[in-house]
């Protein structure tokens, strides 16, 4: 079986999406975020609306 290991670097939108997929497809994720939290200019974008 073969398998697949990702490390994803930045926990924003591209990032975050990135790593949803490729998990969902079967692969071993790693996300490395430099901040306090994931998505954070999400949770600003569109005053909040957007989360
Ligand atoms: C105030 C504001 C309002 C917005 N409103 C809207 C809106 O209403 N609608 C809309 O469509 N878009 C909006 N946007 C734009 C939208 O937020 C961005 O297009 C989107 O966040 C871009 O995503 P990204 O993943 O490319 O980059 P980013 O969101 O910038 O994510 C990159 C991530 O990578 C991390 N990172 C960088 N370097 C490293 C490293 N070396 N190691 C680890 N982590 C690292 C950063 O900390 C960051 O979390 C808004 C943006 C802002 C700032």
């Amino acid at each position: 079986m073969n398998s697949l290991s990702l490390l994803v670097v930045g926990g924003g939108a591209a990032g975050f999406f990135a790593a949803i997929v490729a998990a969902e497809a079967g692969a071993s994720v790693t996300l490395l975020e430099r901040g306090r939290e994931v998505l954070a200019k999400v949770q600003i974008s569109g005053a909040g609306g957007a989360m």
